[in-house]
């Protein structure tokens, strides 16, 4: 469905409200996907929370300011970042479901109620042309069978540097004149032209819901959870291969003033504070990054340094070396009725101590929700401190101890 058929004149929701209830559990425990979405909320500990998609991470000043209206009038005032670039809104106690869903339908920020849940498109933040991302956007919700396709399977375009096509179940990375597609994160030797991108993405789609659904109870939610996945897409596609060639680069997240149109900042523990928001809703372009970072884009010449001086006074980090560079947490206390401590507050008590090195994600129990795939040391809640967890090795510590354990843990 079409934004526009979705609103009326004023801008008012004018279609049905298919699916508006709050889910028990986002996690892999249960056979059935209740990935959380803007219509489909999830039932946390601290009330309500709807995860709001915005495909390539890419939405505007307005949008971010009609996301901070809604918190401050029906959630805890605050936005997350989430590590596919989208947003979170929590703790929307008492938000009536269709008012919150005509609000984001009017901000342009729920444009198919049927696809909301599968409108999941990573892209490079710096990419160039963003359009393919938009263009992806629209052929995946224009199609009625892959609104079928699980809440976590994950599209990619990716810009060239490879810092999002290896992570997603079928991603387009540019080599030369052609496009690779990758498939769960893999070079299988798939190349087609920049034009059958997009389609050749959504065939990988419809490939995949064939074969999940040929896997029985237990459908596969990602490609990498299918037996013989990317060879097996692949083989469906019937296209051409040559010889792979294409393996994951060292990437690292953007911060600071990027080029003469860029400026990105690190979000503390992925989380905008209401003046933050404020500060952000007065741009043009914002793109959130996977790295729960923002991006303010397409500045005019000379925008930058400015842009640069109001993000750090609004408390967003913009210099490298930051102490909260590569450390995230899961939701713990209150907003995870599972948590054995309030992880935010005590990783940002210890932040100042245990900066640099390897990534560090403190969870608030061991199903360490949110856990980077690649190296990284994991502090976990135990009830009576954390266990501290990295390659080479684990201890347990409390109180002061612990973000002394981490910093050694993250030298490697
Ligand atoms: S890891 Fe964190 S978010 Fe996940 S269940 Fe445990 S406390 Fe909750």
């Amino acid at each position: 469905m079409t934004r526009s058929a979705l609103l009326d004149r004023a801008g008012k929701l004018s279609g049905p409200i298919r699916s508006i209830r709050a889910v028990s559990s986002p996690h892999r425990s249960t056979a059935v996907d209740a990935c959380p979405g803007a219509l489909r909320l999830h039932d946390a500990a601290d009330g309500p929370l709807a995860r709001v998609r915005i495909p390539g991470g890419r939405i505007t000043g307005a949008q971010l300011g009609a996301l901070r209206e809604i918190a401050a009038e029906w959630g805890d005032g605050h936005v997350e970042l989430t590590s596919r670039a989208n947003l979170q809104l929590r703790a929307l106690n008492g938000a009536p479901a269709v008012q919150l869903a005509a609000r984001l339908a009017a901000a342009g920020l729920l444009p198919s109620q049927t696809h909301e849940l599968v409108r999941n498109i990573a892209a490079s933040p710096l990419i160039g042309d963003p359009t393919p991302i938009a263009a992806l956007d629209r052929a995946l919700c224009a199609d009625p069978a892959l609104a079928a396709l699980p809440g976590r399977f994950l599209f990619a375009i990716d810009g060239g540097a490879g810092d999002v096509a290896f992570s997603a179940d079928v991603a387009a990375l540019p080599v030369g004149d052609r496009i690779a597609v990758l498939l769960a994160g893999r070079d299988v030797g798939l190349r087609v032209s920049p034009d059958a991108t997009v389609p050749t993405l959504l065939a990988a789609a419809h490939a995949f819901l064939r074969l999940a659904g040929e896997a029985g109870e237990r459908r596969p939610w990602r490609l990498r959870e299918l037996t013989d996945g990317p060879a097996r897409v692949a083989a469906a596609l019937g296209l051409p291969l040559i010889e792979p060639s294409l393996t994951r680069p060292a990437t690292h997240e953007p911060i600071g003033v990027v080029d003469a149109t860029a400026v990105a900042a690190l979000v503390p523990l992925g989380r905008l504070t209401p003046a933050q928001l404020s500060a952000l809703s007065t741009a043009a372009v914002l793109v959130v990054t996977p790295w729960r970072g923002i991006v303010v884009a397409d500045l005019a010449p000379g925008e930058t340094a400015s842009w640069a001086d109001r993000l750090a006074a609004a408390g967003l980090e913009v210099a490298a070396g930051s102490p909260w560079t590569g450390v995230t947490t899961c939701a713990g206390r209150p907003g995870c009725a599972k948590a054995l401590a309030d992880v935010r507050s005590d990783a940002s008590a210890a932040a100042p101590a245990m900066a640099g090195g390897l990534p560090v994600h403190w969870v608030g129990c061991a199903r360490g929700c949110g856990s980077p795939a690649g190296p990284h040391v994991r502090v976990e809640a135990t009830g009576q401190g954390y266990l501290v967890a990295g390659p080479h090795g684990g201890a347990a510590a409390a109180g002061d101890e612990v973000a002394a354990l981490v910093a050694a843990a993250r030298k490697g």
